[in-house]
């Protein structure tokens, strides 16, 4: 038959394209191809669609032409990608006063009524532009209705309700073709990754009409459940002859579960069943996916409608993948490439059930992903309590500093009001796997009154129950339902894929042994930052830290950081031990000492009297120290070329602990990192007395040891410089939290303010705490391996900010030839599947194929 060129009737050999006529287009000739029954089409190509949107019409009677007359036709949009969606499809194409007359005969006034009156509205709607709400008055009571629906579409739209196949085919493609060039239509596809120009092709289908004496119907198919992925054959059919009105809301479903309600379609129509599911594993089989298909029964026979990609769940889409690999269908390599690697995260963490009802208190920065519900509790003491009652809390807090810490770890969740991504309870928060939002500045915090009010000013205090949504960022009332994580099988198969592909290494940055554990179960290769100062707030420390800080010379801080050791030494044995081997790499001490020092007027009486000092003393000591910038201020390796007795007492540490672990383990060779460096005197300084020792223990203890001493470039200075302080060390880690944070000039901790409202007016593509900025400090981390593997071509290069576990920022990684990222314990399965799916994209890259 003889169609114009972009409006092709699809046959085995046409020439239909995805590119050209979209998915669905493509997929009916594929299932053409397959010789399975589907109903005559017409392929509408992107241009054809585009100029009819412009008002340039094919030949309809061309079109009509390809069917049977007196054929009803149905509509449906067949964009590139499916995801991008479309317009809905427009059904019965062609029903007109004689069509009506003679399906009242076949089929009965009633249902014949029904078909017409939706086609009416359908086409009143949206071709004739008539207001949605005329029509609702109406009424589906058979021929009386349908009268008073085409009496209204006359006066309404000044003409009667045409009566020309044609004519109505003609109006339905223009509506459709224009309804996907409108602003609306183009800005939601392209939120959803659809270029500027994404076409749409339509497809123009003969309906069929599933009237006969036999068996008839409609329905879907699947032959794996939507949510878990395993096999099992589910969907929904609809029987016209056990229906008693069939067409209308009164229908019977008849489900294709075993357990469903009424007859199977397998107990009314065996064969069409037969057929049905041996085209579905068919389907699976040639087009290398899991389908969903649409079908009709026609007197007992089978016709497919469509297929199309089966929805699932983020755990569905791992087994489905999984499986297809295990059969044959696709290469293990095509299964990791077909899981979005933050879909991990449902994965991962318990989630809000996705059709559980939301009764939304306030929104904010969405810092740690999964869901948890819990008392409100408004500091650390309370928190603690609640845990050894075993209630479970919510930790609200302004925000959160390392006082918290024990709060946080009693907590299920954590809510903070200021912050942003890279603030405390961000970070803490992912590396806790603790749902957590932050910056939540759309709720009212009254810290003294212990209350919050929501945005729609209800009032929530302490004790009250909520649900931390630090998926979405959205704080919710009451307790909804929850999905929980599951790491099974299919997911520890992928992950060995994606670990076979991946050309990059993943380490974890972990403080805690709990962390080291999380760690090593999701196969990280080692500690890329272990930040130590947490170690110091712990219970028994704090006080010992706060003596060393007012002690007022070095042997006497020596003398009291001798305490310290034993402490920090057991730190270190366990993370060692845990690692097996694996490289672990410690920061010294960063964060400013005034940290350390209560701040409340109660907590520097009792310091007093802890030290036996005058209260005066210590407000005096809390006052030389405050700094007004205090991130800008005396931290880091300035602390370390100012007070080195905390480095000397971390580095003995650090060695005492190697030798221990080495001595039932395997060989240990830790890694320890200077942070916040700016210049090479630095490194210089604090180099020589790590190095003294590491000599002195050497000859205290009578055995030999290897370390790596490595510098984080988190400050631009260190990246611009990295020639001359990479010819000093092994290795140099990227901190880019804090050098995102000075490239910008923009404080980490009160971002959250504002980042919104810049991400909003377009100033920030993204939250660049969230997503690296690869342009600005981007620009500084290529300079920084340039400069630094000039100097020493060894050198070992990685990033250990928050950026280490986005799939953005870890393309740039890998582009810019770093060896390994670092990123939080629970971000490290995405780390793992990114990686993999970058190494095998840029190998069919390489291979053209
Ligand atoms: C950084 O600054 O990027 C970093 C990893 O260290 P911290 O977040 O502890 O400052
Ligand atoms: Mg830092």
């Amino acid at each position: 038959m003889h169609t114009h060129p972009h409006t092709t009737l699809i046959t085995p050999d046409a020439p239909v394209a995805t590119a050209t006529h979209g998915g669905r287009a493509k997929c009916l000739q594929r299932l053409v191809r397959l010789n399975l029954p589907v109903p005559t089409t017409v392929a509408l190509s992107f241009s054809a669609v585009h100029k009819i949107a412009a008002g340039e019409m094919p030949d309809i009677p061309r079109i009509v032409e390809c069917f049977a007359p007196g054929t009803l036709l149905c509509v449906r949009p067949s964009s590139e990608d499916p995801d991008w969606g479309g317009p809905g499809a427009i059904l019965n194409v062609g029903m007109n006063d004689a069509r009506f007359a003679q399906l009242s005969e076949s089929m009965g006034v009633e249902a014949a009524s029904a078909l017409y009156l939706r086609f009416v509205q359908a086409y009143a709607l949206h071709v004739a532009r008539l207001d949605a709400d005329l029509f609702e008055d109406i009424e589906d009571d058979g021929a009386k209705g349908l009268a008073a629906a085409l009496a209204l579409y006359e006066d309404e739209a000044e003409e009667p309700f045409p009566q020309d196949p044609a004519e109505q085919l003609g109006g339905v493609l223009r509506s459709m073709a224009r309804a996907w060039s409108g602003t609306t239509a183009r800005l939601l596809r392209q939120a959803k990754g659809a270029p500027t120009d994404a076409g749409l092709g339509l497809v123009v289908q003969e309906m069929i009409p599933g009237l006969g004496k036999g068996e008839c119907g409609s329905g879907v198919l699947q032959l794996v459940d939507q949510t878990t992925g395993l096999p099992q054959i589910t969907g929904r059919y609809l029987s016209q002859s056990q229906g008693r009105d069939a067409l209308g809301a009164g229908a019977a479903a008849l489900y294709l579960e075993k357990d469903a309600r009424g007859p199977s379609l397998e107990e009314l129509a065996p064969e069409a069943f037969a057929d049905l599911t041996r085209y579905a594993a068919q389907m699976r089989r040639k087009l290398r996916e899991e389908m969903q298909v649409e079908f009709v029964v026609q007197n007992g026979a089978l016709h497919i409608l469509d297929g199309v990609k089966l929805p699932r769940s983020a755990r569905a889409t791992v087994r489905i993948a999984v499986r297809l690999a295990e059969d044959g269908i696709i290469s293990q390599e095509d299964a990791v490439m077909r899981v979005e690697p933050n879909m991990l995260n449902e994965l991962l963490h318990r989630q809000i059930a996705p059709n559980a009802r939301r009764d939304v208190l306030g929104t904010g920065i969405a810092a740690s992903p999964g869901a948890a519900t819990g008392r409100i509790v408004f500091n650390s003491a309370q928190a603690q309590a609640s845990a050894s009652r075993g209630e479970p809390c919510v930790l609200v807090r302004r925000e959160t500093s390392p006082e918290d810490i024990r709060g946080m770890h009693a907590a299920v969740a954590v809510l903070t009001e200021r912050g942003g991504m890279t603030s405390h309870a961000a970070v803490i928060g992912r590396g806790l796997g603790l749902p957590c939002i932050v910056g939540a500045s759309s709720m009212q915090f009254d810290a003294r009154k212990e209350q919050i009010r929501a945005e729609d000013g209800r009032v929530l205090s302490s004790g009250d129950i909520v649900t931390v949504d630090g998926t979405s960022g959205q704080v919710l009332a009451g307790e909804p339902e929850m999905l929980e994580a599951a790491q099974d099988d299919a997911f520890q198969t992928l992950m060995t894929w994606a670990d076979n592909a991946r050309d990059i290494g993943i380490r974890a940055n972990a403080d805690t042994p709990a962390d080291a554990q999380t760690a090593r179960n999701f196969n990280a290769q080692g500690i890329g930052l272990c930040r130590t100062e947490h170690m110091f707030f712990e219970p028994g420390r704090l006080t010992v830290m706060r003596e060393m800080i007012f002690a007022e010379t070095s042997s006497g801080r020596a003398a009291v950081l001798e305490r310290l050791l034993p402490m920090q030494r057991e730190d270190f044995v366990q993370l060692f031990r845990i690692m097996e081997g694996q490289p672990v790499c410690i920061r010294l001490f960063d964060p400013p000492l005034h940290e350390f020092l209560p701040t409340s007027r109660s907590g520097q009486r009792e310091l007093a009297e802890a030290l036996n000092l005058p209260v005066s003393d210590v407000t005096r000591r809390v006052e030389e120290m405050a700094e007004y910038n205090p991130m800008l201020g005396l931290r880091g390796v300035r602390l370390g070329v100012t007070v080195p007795e905390i480095y000397d007492m971390q580095a003995r540490a650090i060695f005492e602990a190697t030798l221990e672990a080495s001595r039932d383990g395997e060989p240990v060779v830790p890694e320890i990192m200077i942070p916040l460096v700016s210049a090479r005197r630095e490194v210089e300084l604090v180099k020589s007395r790590v190095d003294a020792v590491a000599a002195a223990v050497r000859s205290e203890k009578g055995r030999n040891f290897d370390y790596r001493l490595g510098v984080m470039v988190e400050t631009p200075r260190a990246a611009l410089r990295a020639n001359e302080i990479a010819s000093q060390v092994a290795f140099l880690s990227f901190g880019t939290n804090d050098l995102t944070q000075m490239t910008y000039g923009l404080s980490r901790d009160d971002a959250g303010r504002f980042m919104s409202t810049y991400v909003q007016k377009g100033v920030f593509r993204e939250d660049p705490f969230h997503v690296l900025d690869v342009d600005g400090v981007g620009e500084l981390l290529r300079l920084g391996v340039e400069r630094g593997r000039a100097a020493k071509p060894d050198v070992i290069l990685s990033i250990c900010g928050e950026h280490g576990g986005n799939p953005e920022s870890i393309a740039f990684c890998r582009e810019v030839g770093f060896d390994y990222v670092s990123c939080s314990p629970f971000r490290v399965p995405v780390a793992r599947l990114t990686a993999a799916q970058l190494a095998i994209a840029h190998k069919i890259g390489v291979d053209g194929t």
